[in-house]
């Protein structure tokens, strides 16, 4: 009964949605990723290429000049936080300083004033939602029992890399028996080492994408409520839960969970998306080895998987089907000579071809790009012994250090940056390759140097533009069909 009346809520809304954009077209983008995969910083460089007008050659709206006017205007939902947009474009512009990051859902409205090719003026809204990738992990666990989430979740945890990080939880979990009577000591302590399990997992040295339940990394104003506090049991092959075991009390949590945080997601926001790009730091998967990059491989199939959960209800295939784009895009390309940028779309564009192939009929135009929404470095020739080598120049930001130098944020810099094999197979086979290769000749380390934002000069106009890479390519994708 109440998956009916879901279906009924969902239905109620995409009326309602799709009334609203018959008289007003609107498009709603999704702006998702894992933590730190650049979210605030792709969606600030976004608008500000829009209002502003940046140089995106690419995205053909802009370019010819027929977008007269584009503009940020109050947002359609009142509950939902608005992205700090002004304080964002501060920090980059003014403070040269990386804004600070996603850590909930956030929501901006911008209008497009246009002229379509034949002439006539049109106006197109863009809502931007941006939220937590960890989120939509979560997902899948709508069609999971707790008995096939304990199950998977554990039998990941005893495979390396993660057995070892999971050695502490794994220990509480021997103590424990599913049968035994319900104890809350027992399971807060299970659920926080099962949690520390989850973010050492996270860790950059370990990059690991596949992570559910999202929420125990990213608990917000739910932290330490009985919805976040479960955890997988060791469970005997068979039997049930019986009332009042340790069993029966994480069946209950786990179903609170999706109950109070999945399901209102789900339909509060996923099910409303139009298109969908999913930020990648691909880069931080490479530099943690091949073990990272499976794990991302599965990740972004249980993200497309996802995406075919939104058309799987009867009722939804009524209405349009929703999310018809979807763009994979691997962020922070500048940190790659511009030599490996289409080698670095191969590897993603590899990682999600099977995961399309899995995901069968997603019915959505699925497209993979990699970008840097705003572009920290300069590309150089640097003199070496009689070598010129191709390097990058950035700054690096205050307190990073390599080769034993600890820089001051201010010192601009040459860095030889790792090239990516030619054939994007070698890097899932791993064995031999082991992350990026540092192409520095005294072994200087360049991998995991942060650079600070890049220095503008101020315009003529005012603000400078942002320096990118492929942004423009993405934005057409994304929206350029509905500028015609
Ligand atoms: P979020 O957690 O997905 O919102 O990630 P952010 O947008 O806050 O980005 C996380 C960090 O990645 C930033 O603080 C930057 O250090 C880095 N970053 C993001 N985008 C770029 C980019 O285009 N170029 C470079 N060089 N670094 C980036």
């Amino acid at each position: 009964f109440s998956e009916l009346v879901e279906e009924a809520r969902l239905s109620a809304r995409a009326l309602l949605d799709y009334g609203e954009s018959f008289f007003n077209p609107t498009i709603r983008l999704g702006v998702t990723g894992l933590s730190r995969a650049g979210k605030t910083v792709f969606i600030t460089a976004l608008i500000h290429g829009l209002v502003r007008g940046g140089r995106l050659p690419v995205f053909e709206a802009l370019a010819s000049g027929r977008i007269a006017r584009a503009y940020l205007a109050p947002q359609p939902d009142d509950g939902v936080p608005r992205f700090a947009y002004e304080s964002h474009l501060r920090a980059l512009l003014a403070e040269r300083r990386w804004p600070s990051s996603t850590v909930d859902i956030s929501e901006l409205r911008l209008v497009i004033e246009f002229q379509r090719g034949n002439g006539a003026e049109r106006t197109l809204t863009l809502d931007i939602v941006d939220y937590p990738g960890e989120w939509l992990l979560d997902l899948p666990l709508l069609n999971k029992s707790y008995e096939e989430w304990a199950r998977e979740s554990l039998a990941l945890s005893r495979s390396e890399p993660r057995a070892h990080l999971a050695a502490a939880w794994h220990a509480h979990l021997a103590t424990l028996s599913a049968e035994g009577r319900e104890d809350e000591p027992a399971t807060l302590e299970a659920a926080r080492l099962f949690t520390e399990y989850l973010r050492a997992c996270r860790d950059d040295r370990f990059a690991m994408s596949l992570l559910p339940p999202g929420r125990f990394l990213m608990p917000g104003n739910l932290a330490g409520s009985p919805a976040l506090t479960f955890a997988p049991l060791d469970l005997p092959a068979e039997g049930h839960a019986t009332d009042g075991s340790l069993w029966a009390m994480m069946v209950r949590r786990y179903e609170a969970y999706k109950d109070i945080v999945v399901r209102p997601f789900f339909r509060d926001h996923f099910a409303r998306l139009d298109r969908q790009i999913v930020l990648v730091d691909a880069l931080a998967a490479f530099n943690a080895g091949p073990e990272a990059l499976h794990d991302l491989e599965a990740a972004l199939t249980g993200i497309l998987d996802c995406f075919r959960v939104g058309r799987s209800s009867v009722l939804s295939a009524l209405f349009r089907p929703r999310i018809d784009r979807i763009l994979f895009a691997a962020t922070k390309a500048d940190h790659l000579h511009h030599t490996s940028h289409d080698r670095l779309e191969a590897v993603l564009r590899r990682a999600v071809n099977r995961a399309v192939a899995r995901a069968e009929s997603t019915g959505a135009e699925i497209d993979v790009v990699a970008l840097a929404a705003v572009r920290a470095t300069r590309e150089a020739l640097v003199a070496r012994g009689r070598d010129k080598l191709p390097s990058l120049l950035g700054t690096p930001a205050a307190g990073e250090s390599a080769n034993g130098e600890i820089f001051d944020g201010n010192t601009e810099v040459a860095t030889f940056p790792g090239e990516l094999p030619a054939d994007a197979e070698e890097l899932f086979k791993g064995g031999a390759y082991r992350g990026l290769s540092s192409a520095a000749a005294d072994g200087t380390d360049f991998r995991f140097l942060r650079f600070r934002p890049p220095l503008l000069e101020p315009d003529a106009g005012g603000e400078p533009a942002l320096p990118h890479i492929r942004l423009d390519r993405a934005l057409q994708f994304l929206i350029g069909d509905r500028l015609q």
